[in-house]
């Protein structure tokens, strides 16, 4: 393998979905990002690459790509490319670092990508049925392509194996965990990481002196509980599902709810989990839109159940800082990220609102920001509130870079 000295390593990073495949390309001399880009409708009519140098404007092509492999050829090229590209030769890439949804109990850490760690993969395959898939064939593409180059597994259930047996158990017959492997695994565990790590950098502390709350609300939601560094309670479950109401995931829900209407309306198992995986949350209840920027609009115009959709979701997210801070006895601070977390004041306000109780000090004028690095609780706050954009891309370079070094 190559690895050049004096730390001065490229890294490209991978994150594939079924049809999609985004990439970042870091010099992480500097943690400089050089290039990104994102294949869309791999394998479906009207595939495209749409490229960017930083700096530069998009660079976009068009062409039939039938697979991942040739998606991913086509990356190489237009890193490659000679006004849009940001290297010479595909040996200038030193590492590559996957991000993959799920290791099940195997992995609580990155690992570097051998025979034994895609096996494993395929046998998480069950739990992950449209995730693992695609990140294996990512893997595979790549490794034929780039033979020689190290390759890196980060997972998103990885950060949230420290969870307390308390935690990750449900409530049913024992069996299914042992049988199934049924147990809350979490999810976005790269972005709890990072902010939580990035948010104790701000605070000048320890992440192991602190109690913290990260609200990661995007697209999919989640929260976590980090206690001494480590994850030790999160909202997402089994699957992507449980937890926070999201775009167009239900969250929490009675489970008999599943089974009436499964009855009463004849739904096959692949319907009732369409329904409750892309008709519901926010979408399903306010029938405008799953983005938040719509339902705002809405709910500003006089939209009854956009304001309703907007009230439920805080109202969940408050009921979960507050259980958080319950079962670590207490928090120190509390992190938005991701798309609505950065960017939405109102959310953020709402959600921080009638907090006192819990030492929260929210700061109104502070607030009014999108997208940046800030504090947002009053100086004299018990428990400060931050809003830190994620990075789950850096995150994925540094534990490849630490992994190949
Ligand atoms: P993903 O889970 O796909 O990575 P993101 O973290 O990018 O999702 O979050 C996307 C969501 O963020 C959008 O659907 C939208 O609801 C929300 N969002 C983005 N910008 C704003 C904004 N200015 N105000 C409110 N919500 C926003």
């Amino acid at each position: 393998m190559r690895v050049k000295k004096g730390g001065k390593m490229k890294i490209l990073v991978i994150n594939c979905g079924s049809s999609s495949l985004k990439y970042q390309f870091i010099d992480m001399n500097g943690e400089n990002l050089l290039a990104s880009g994102l294949v869309e409708r791999i394998g479906i009519e009207g595939s495209q690459i749409k490229h960017e140098k930083i700096g530069m404007e998009k660079y976009v092509v068009k062409a039939e790509m039938k697979g991942h492999k040739e998606a991913i050829s086509h990356v190489l090229e237009a890193l490659k490319h000679d006004t849009y590209g940001v290297i010479k030769d595909v040996n200038e890439i030193d590492a590559v670092g996957h991000r993959v949804v799920h290791a099940g109990e195997k992995y609580a850490e990155s690992v570097v990508i051998d025979k034994d760690v895609l096996d494993a993969l395929k046998d998480c395959i069950p739990l992950a049925p449209l995730h693992n898939p695609p990140n294996i064939i990512g893997i595979e593409s790549m490794q034929e392509l780039l033979p020689d180059v190290k390759m890196v597994a980060v997972f998103d259930t990885a950060f949230h194996q420290t969870m307390p047996a308390e935690e990750y158990i449900y409530p049913l017959e024992y069996k299914y965990y042992e049988k199934y492997g049924i147990r809350r695994y979490g999810f976005h565990g790269t972005s709890h990481r990072y902010v939580s790590k990035r948010v104790s950098e701000m605070m000048g502390k320890e992440m192991e002196d602190l109690k913290i709350i990260t609200c990661h609300l995007g697209n999919g939601s989640s929260i976590a509980a980090i206690k001494d560094g480590k994850s030790v309670a999160t909202s997402m479950g089994f699957t992507p599902l449980e937890g926070l109401a999201m775009g167009t995931r239900c969250g929490d829900l009675d489970p008999a709810i599943v089974t009436f209407l499964m009855e009463k309306e004849n739904l096959s198992t692949a319907e009732m989990d369409n329904i409750l995986n892309k008709k519901s949350g926010v979408l399903g209840i306010s029938g405008v839109s799953s983005d938040f920027r719509d339902i705002e609009e809405a709910s500003a115009n006089g939209n009854e159940r956009a304001s309703l959709a907007l009230n439920i979701f805080n109202n969940r997210v408050k009921k979960y800082i507050a259980a958080y801070a319950s079962i670590m006895g207490g928090v120190d601070v509390i992190v938005f990220t991701a798309g609505i977390g950065e960017n939405s004041a109102s959310n953020r306000e709402d959600i921080c609102k009638n907090m006192e109780f819990l030492g929260l000090e929210f700061d109104v004028e502070a607030n009014k920001v999108r997208g940046e690095e800030k504090i947002i609780s009053k100086p004299n706050s018990k428990v400060k509130i931050y809003i830190v954009p994620t990075n789950e891309e850096l995150m994925i370079a540094r534990d490849t870079l630490a992994l190949v070094k």
